[in-house]
């Protein structure tokens, strides 16, 4: 990260913010006055959730994560909007920051995660602070790439990796599961962009959705291999069904193992360039980094301050077992 570009950026960046179109959704409200648009963030950034990540994609763990509230997507899959509505939020600031930069650096970490919610919200308020705290490495923009251009055109030069979502294959899965029929037209457009700028700063991610290979998976993997060729490409298999979703609705239940290898058979043949998943097993597994018949089966543990723990990135079959062990919620 680099505090000199950071600097020279603040003002185009507040401007933006002050009649807010970080964001296609333009609320033009004045974020830098407090004002509220649709996603819920204001003038500051608020935390509510850090730690070293050790099972994110290989190529960015130990990566010291940093969770931010305010997100633009109202994704029905969402693997932190509990803990968001949950967990007490504080405002991030460049001292807590950099308190956290110098703990996350003690344990190992190598980069620095930011995600949320959506960090490009909070686009202002992080570049004020990546001011004051000046250089340091690895800065990750965990991101749904839903921003806008010139939002993201603010990052170029500060960012190091961008980890970009790319979750649906048409507008109509996109409206139904985030509330934002062009999710996927817009994150199609900054990774085309970020590509053009810095084709090996850019990782894609898609997250496999059960029932969603021919409308989603499948659309996405070719256009990835068509319009962004050598691009690292994260195949997420993590997806956990949301608890609040009725039982008869497509998305209520876990991938099968055959959709799993459908979309890698799908990406091997396209000549993606996959990334490993940290959490994977160790060489010894098939060219997709899995072991033939075994699923990987580390997850991560959380405790909060209340005492509540949290488990994410739980196979099926663990979680089955800690269902049949506690009982819900799980
Ligand atoms: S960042 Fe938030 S306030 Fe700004 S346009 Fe997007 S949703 Fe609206």
């Amino acid at each position: 990260m680099n505090s000199a570009a950071a600097i020279a950026r603040l003002e185009q960046a507040s401007s933006l913010a002050a009649k807010c179109r970080l964001c296609p959704r333009r609320c033009g409200v004045n974020r830098m006055r407090g004002e509220i648009g649709a996603c819920g963030a204001g003038r500051h950034a608020r935390l509510f959730m850090e730690y070293v990540h050790w099972a994110e994609d290989a190529d960015i763990v130990p990566a010291q994560t940093l969770y931010l509230t305010g997100c633009n997507l109202s994704c029905r899959f969402c693997q932190t909007a509990d803990e968001r509505a949950r967990l007490p939020s504080a405002r991030l600031d460049s001292k807590l920051f950099a308190g956290i930069l110098a703990r996350g650096k003690a344990a190992g970490a190598r980069t620095v995660n930011i995600l949320g919610g959506e960090p490009t919200v909070n686009l202002p308020a992080l570049l004020e602070i990546f001011a004051e705290t000046g250089d340091f490495p690895g800065l990750v923009w965990n991101s749904n790439l839903y921003g806008t251009a010139e939002a993201f055109a603010l990052l170029d030069g500060i960012v190091d990796i961008y980890m970009g979502d790319i979750k649906f294959g048409n507008s109509a899965c996109a409206k139904k599961l985030a509330g934002a029929a062009d999710a996927g037209e817009a994150a199609a457009e900054r990774a085309m962009e970020i590509f053009a700028r810095s084709p090996e700063a850019l990782i894609v991610r898609h997250l496999l959705l059960p029932g969603h290979f021919a409308c989603c998976a499948e659309p996405v993997l070719r256009w990835i291999a068509c319009h962004l060729p050598g691009v690292r490409v994260s195949l997420k298999t993590v997806y956990m069904p949301p608890r609040d979703l009725a039982e008869r609705q497509p998305e209520k239940r876990f991938l099968t193992p055959e959709e799993t290898s459908r979309a890698n058979r799908l990406a091997l043949s396209l000549g993606l360039r996959l990334t490993r998943d940290a959490a994977s097993p160790p060489p010894g597994g098939d060219e997709t980094g899995n072991t033939p018949g075994i699923e990987p089966t580390a997850f991560e543990t959380i405790i909060a301050s209340d005492g509540a723990v949290y488990l994410r990135h739980v196979t099926r079959e663990a979680s089955e077992m800690l269902r049949a062990a506690v009982g819900g919620p799980y």
